[in-house]
């Protein structure tokens, strides 16, 4: 079986006590099937000092891009292309909107979404994207922009079925992390039962929120396998076919070509 954790920040993973490195924690995660890694940015200096923690791997992609939360001071546009177009970022992002945790920079969040899916267009990257208390301005910024033209994904999908739906007309693909599993989340079950399998990804946003029955403690790659099982569920197939269904579409969506997944064991 083959996994992809679509969405990781092997940054902000716990090297003091948890992991000696990332060495070990791909090893981890290739224990439960889970071979393939899209290292997720939150700032350009974040970005930076990830490619230089993670290294040249054949089983981790990057993404570049400014975090919706982290828009208190702007930031060079041009870096931002700039470094985007590096070979090995195959996304931008996570870009998005976050009115829960920071209203007070809505304009800014706007704004940078903007450029975020404009630079995804010149690059033929898709968009990886966050949103949170923000639904129809999300909706409104991806519409106005052409996003259909780079693509891209809805990634820890908390929102409903109506929303998961207007994403799929736009060409979306949607990602489903642990939050699915927690106890209150009949809502967001509900919308992973209406999404199709083949526009679908998996997820963990470690280190945070892990899945049951991992609550409480740092979530990690690895632990992609445990929403792989409960997505399975959801939608009445076996893990091995959500496997062989989410990696098809991750390596779809970020233009992976099927040679360097098969070259991966
Ligand atoms: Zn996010
Ligand atoms: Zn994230």
């Amino acid at each position: 079986m083959f996994l992809v954790d679509s969405h990781c920040h092997l940054d902000g993973l716990d090297y003091q006590s948890l992991h000696e490195n990332v060495d070990d924690v791909l090893a981890k995660a290739a224990a439960r099937d889970v071979k393939f890694f899209l290292a997720v940015a939150t700032t350009l200096d974040g970005y930076r000092g990830m490619r230089e923690l993670v290294g040249e791997r054949e089983n981790v992609a990057f993404s570049c891009g400014v975090h919706p939360l982290h828009q208190e001071e702007e930031y060079d546009v041009e870096a931002l292309r700039r470094l985007a177009a590096e070979p090995g970022v195959v996304a931008m992002g996570e870009t998005g909107l976050d009115y829960f945790y920071t209203p007070e920079t809505k304009p800014r969040q706007q704004a940078s979404f903007r450029n975020h899916i404009r630079i995804g267009r010149e690059l033929n990257k898709p968009v990886i994207v966050h949103t949170r208390d923000a639904r129809e301005d999300t909706l409104a910024i991806l519409r106005d922009e052409k996003v259909t033209e780079c693509g891209g994904v809805l990634h820890c999908f908390t929102e409903d079925r109506q929303t998961a739906e207007k994403l799929l007309d736009m060409g979306f693909y949607i990602s489903f992390s642990g939050i699915v599993t927690f106890r209150n989340a009949e809502q967001l079950r509900d919308a992973a039962r209406y999404v199709p399998l083949d526009r679908m990804l998996v997820e963990t946003d470690s280190p945070y929120l892990a899945p049951v029955p991992h609550r409480g403690k740092e979530n990690q790659p690895a632990m992609t396998r445990d929403v792989a099982e409960y997505m399975a569920v959801l939608k009445g197939v076996s893990v091995e076919e959500l496997a062989v269904a989410t990696t098809k579409n991750f390596a779809d969506l970020f233009h992976i070509p099927p040679s360097r997944l098969q070259s991966i064991v």
